[in-house]
């Protein structure tokens, strides 16, 4: 084992031990002193996302800084309502009781994060950890290496290495990491790395939150206002260069005005990006030499509606439509993760159920739609992590909601209290005075059987 993971490990457990993490002055301390240090380095941390993918720094303030330091914002606002034990009803078997919920730490969280969102999914989880009191290691991706390293830098200055550390390293160091037993582990990657992650756990009965991927779907019927939804679209998918664990993998869109909506998308990525797509800087490149071959070989043998152009100098796909793709094609085996994007036309409702039902239960699901018995249909027919109806992406922008998926796309919710409740055990206490010792429940059991029968309905 490296002896530098070892020893994080070691202090980090002494560290928790020491009570520190428990006081709640302290932990929002360090939150407020992690917020300045993003703060002060906010340029450096774009700059950084530019050099690993050329994100474009509004899309990395957007979705990256000041999407965590709203979240810490919000954290800092609330944390000590949320830190107070709950009450709950007493029970009249334990009556005269006081009965409560009591918040407590696990204890030392191991946060594993993806390229794509290389801050924001690193930063995100680990405050939430930070805040209901626990440790944490966090071991961000190695293919978004200048992200990685600032990413380490700010935690360094941050806080204390035994509360809170960075391990830099790919696969080989995340698997080590996982051979501990850690308290809590919080992944969030693919689905074929997260049943590893979530087999590693098992070892050793560690609790797990899995933020997986989806092949998420975009279901547009004919009332919807075309116009409106290939903007809202256009900008889900092509946001990080469609590199979005909620990006819409795919259209569904009633035959009726499937035309009309192809067309609106093409002329809405003219007038996003321009005629030169490629030139524009407000497209992100894709971030790995794989991701990059994955999709270019995605394109051969398609039937392209529009784009199909690629550039291996600087691993440019450009925004490309494909109409209708064999389900056993390479578009449609797996989450595509770019930006192309296949439209499908339906006619009836049965043939949206039995397309979205092949494909296993996805992070999210968008339905554009004015008829809202079509909007509940679809929203309640098909079990997915979150979504939006008439918007894509916008449900993770609101902090009150939780984020995470469900079977495929993986279990366990985060952002905002549900981040705090997500990494608190929830301990549940009742207190009894010494008085009023009712002897009915004590053996020998001579009345019990009579009073249990009668009190059934109010125990
Ligand atoms: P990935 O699963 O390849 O890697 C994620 C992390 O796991 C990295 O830190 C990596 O070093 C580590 N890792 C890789 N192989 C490992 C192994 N064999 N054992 C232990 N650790 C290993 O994912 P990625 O390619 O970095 O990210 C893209 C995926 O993440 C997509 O599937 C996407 O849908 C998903 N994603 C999900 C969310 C969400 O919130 N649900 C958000 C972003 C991305």
């Amino acid at each position: 084992m490296d002896p530098q993971i070892s020893l994080t490990y070691a202090k980090q457990l002494d560290f928790f031990k020491t009570g520190m993490t428990k006081k709640l002055p302290y932990r929002k301390q360090v939150l407020k002193k992690l917020k300045k240090v993003i703060e002060k380095r906010e340029d450096d941390i774009c700059n950084a996302l530019y050099s690993d993918f050329k994100k474009p720094k509004f899309e990395s303030l957007v979705s990256e800084t000041q999407f965590v330091l709203a979240e810490l914002n919000h954290i800092l606002a609330n944390i000590h309502f949320w830190a107070r034990a709950k009450k709950v009803s007493g029970s009249l078997g334990s009556f005269p009781s006081k009965d409560w919920i009591q918040y407590e730490p696990f204890g030392r969280v191991l946060v594993i994060s993806p390229w794509n969102y290389p801050f924001m999914l690193a930063i995100s989880p680990l405050i939430g950890a930070v805040a209901a009191g626990n440790t944490v290691t966090l071991k961000p991706s190695e293919l978004s290496p200048a992200t990685s390293r600032i990413l380490k830098e700010i935690i360094d200055e941050a806080f204390d290495s035994n509360h809170v550390s960075v391990v830099e390293g790919g696969v080989e160091v995340a698997q080590e990491l996982l051979s501990n037993a850690w308290d809590y582990i919080f992944f969030t990657g693919s689905t074929r790395v997260g049943k590893i992650v979530y087999q590693s756990a098992a070892k050793h009965l560690t609790p797990v939150t899995l933020e997986l991927g989806g092949k998420n779907p975009c279901i547009v019927d004919d009332s919807a206002s075309i116009s409106v939804a290939a903007k809202r679209i256009t900008w889900g998918k092509l946001l990080n260069a469609g590199q979005t664990c909620l990006a819409p993998d795919y259209i569904l869109v009633h035959n009726q005005v499937k035309h009309q909506l192809v067309e609106e998308i093409k002329k809405t990525i003219q007038q996003f990006y321009g005629e030169d797509v490629e030139a524009s800087p407000h497209l992100a490149r894709i971030a790995t030499e794989n991701q990059y071959k994955r999709l270019k070989s995605m394109l051969k043998d398609e039937k392209v509606i529009w784009g199909g152009q690629f550039n291996d100098t600087d691993q440019y796909i450009a925004p490309t439509l494909i109409d209708s793709p064999a389900f056993d094609s390479k578009v449609m085996e797996d989450e595509i993760f770019g930006p192309v994007l296949p439209i499908y036309g339906y006619d009836s409702q049965e043939e949206i159920d039995s397309f979205v039902s092949k494909f296993g239960k996805p992070l999210a699901l968008y339905v554009f739609s004015k008829r809202s018995k079509f909007q509940k249909e679809m929203t309640r027919n098909h079990s997915f992590g979150g979504g939006a109806i008439n918007d894509c992406v916008m449900h993770i922008a609101n902090k009150h909601l939780p984020f995470g998926g469900i079977g495929n796309s993986g279990f366990g919710g985060y952002h905002g209290e549900h981040s705090f409740y997500l990494f608190s055990h929830k301990k549940a206490m009742v207190k009894r005075p010494f008085l009023f010792d009712i002897p009915v429940r004590y053996p020998p059991y001579r009345l019990a059987e009579t009073i249990v029968k009668k009190l059934k309905n109010i125990l």
